[in-house]
């Protein structure tokens, strides 16, 4: 673990008198300030919001996947081409630092047959009230219902605020400010604009739904209705778990495992089609087997009720795709192959996470930008992606942690200035 390596505060005599702003209070911005008070200085979070970590909290409705319990090299492995940038963060404040952080907060965590790790109480809010009053303890300060607007012509941070226009002269600042998915809960991705020297990528969905072009028929009828125990697949991935089918497609679980590809395949080819397994626990040979039995005059809905045990929903996919063209004698592949044409993901208020944001390579090792000296950022706003299953909020607490660690160390350097 990963205490070690935190450098031993300095004694008060030499601390810098200056201090850090933190934008955005987010689990990143949380823990970068925790980090921050942890070596001795000032901490001032910003948040433009009434209250802090909504999307935290909103995690939190899902069970809080914290964090997972696969080997580092496969964890890490996660994130794709942004791992060697994200790999010595998370190497220093690893899946098990998370499981002793939220420990120390007096909630117990469980690992899931999955190996996602999540809080005994399955929820944020009990986690989230312990760590503010931990932070408010070690002298953390939160001012929320600041919404911050960018640089001042000196530098200073601009701030829109119920008391008006707030300007703030902090020694260093770190940016926090989340991606752009939900945006009703804070995270917006207007920060951009703010940024102007700054490199982006483009904003896209993560961890999204997809749109599929459902008959009238089936999106009155099954809206708002699991796909159980199915299995999907897409480019030799085959995914098991559970879908939801919503009035424009397809959306949960299995889908979000598969949306990176599958955004990239609809952003290169226009559409994407999905393989639906509805038996994914029968073979292709039991599947025909059972289909070849006589019918003995009942309907398509109760032949395949009785012959394969689908639920209407499933049942309602195979009579979609008759409608639209294929035959009767398709039917075993319909059931363990079933063709879904996604014609683009669902937008960025319902995704689950951003990809694109700060371009990496702007940033040093220590999440400081390289041409603006004392400036960091960490969290979602960064540009990386990663699958559900706990790995989002593991990065976006690792380089939180790394960016207060580094915004510290810089504070520390800075000539003594009178307390600001
Ligand atoms: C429904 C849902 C479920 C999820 N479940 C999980 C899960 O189980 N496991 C997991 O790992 N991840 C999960 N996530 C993702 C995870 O919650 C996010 O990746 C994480 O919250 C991002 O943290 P962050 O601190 O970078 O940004 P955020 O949590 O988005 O925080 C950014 C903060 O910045 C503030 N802000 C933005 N702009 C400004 C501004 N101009 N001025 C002032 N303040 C500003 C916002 O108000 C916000 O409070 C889920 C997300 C959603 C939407």
């Amino acid at each position: 673990m990963s205490d070690s390596s935190v450098p031993a505060a300095p004694p008060p005599a030499t601390r810098s008198s200056s201090w850090a702003a933190i934008l955005g209070a987010g689990p990143a911005g949380l823990m970068a300030a925790e980090a921050l008070a942890a070596q001795g200085c000032r901490a001032v979070v910003f948040d433009r919001m009434p209250s802090v970590a909504r999307k935290f909290l909103m995690a939190g409705r899902g069970g809080l996947n914290l964090t997972h319990s696969e080997p580092l090299p496969a964890f890490l492995g996660r994130y794709g081409v942004a791992e060697p940038v994200l790999a010595p963060a998370i190497r220093a404040f690893p899946p098990e630092a998370m499981i002793a952080w939220c420990e120390a907060l007096g909630q117990p965590v469980f690992t899931g047959s999955s190996g996602r790790v999540f809080p005994r109480a399955m929820k944020a809010s009990p986690l989230l009230r312990a760590w503010l009053a931990r932070l408010a303890a070690s002298g953390v300060e939160i001012r929320p219902r600041h919404d911050w607007q960018g640089f001042g012509d000196d530098g200073a941070l601009r701030f829109a605020s119920p008391a008006g226009q707030v300007l703030e002269r902090p020694g260093t600042v770190v940016l926090a400010l989340g991606g752009a998915s939900w945006p009703r809960l804070g995270a917006d991705g207007g920060w951009a604009a703010l940024l102007p020297g700054a490199r982006l990528s483009p904003f896209r969905p993560a961890n999204c739904g997809f749109r599929i072009a459902w008959s009238p028929l089936f999106r009155d009828r099954h809206a708002g209705t699991p796909l159980k125990r199915i299995a999907l697949e897409f480019g030799g991935r085959i995914v098991p778990g559970e879908a939801m089918v919503t009035r424009d497609g397809l959306e949960g679980g299995a889908v979000y495992a598969l949306s990176a590809p599958l955004r990239d395949a609809i952003d290169r080819d226009g559409e994407a089609v999905l393989r639906l397994d509805l038996r994914p626990d029968l073979s292709d040979q039991e599947i025909t087997r059972r289909l070849d039995q006589p019918r003995r005059g009942q309907s398509l809905s109760g032949f395949l009720r009785k012959a394969l045990g689908l639920p209407p929903v499933a049942i309602g996919l195979v009579q979609e795709a008759l409608h639209g063209g294929a035959t009767q004698a398709e039917l075993p592949s319909l059931v363990k192959t079933m063709p879904l044409r996604l014609s683009a993901p669902q937008g960025l208020d319902r995704a689950i996470s951003t990809a694109g944001g700060l371009e990496l390579d702007q940033l040093g090792p220590d999440f400081m930008f390289r041409n603006h000296p004392g400036l960091f950022a960490c969290g979602e706003m960064l540009d990386w992606e990663a699958p559900t299953g706990g790995y989002l909020l593991q990065a976006c607490f690792a380089t939180g942690r790394a960016a207060g660690l580094a915004a510290a160390a810089w504070l520390r350097q800075q000539p003594a200035q009178q307390p600001g």
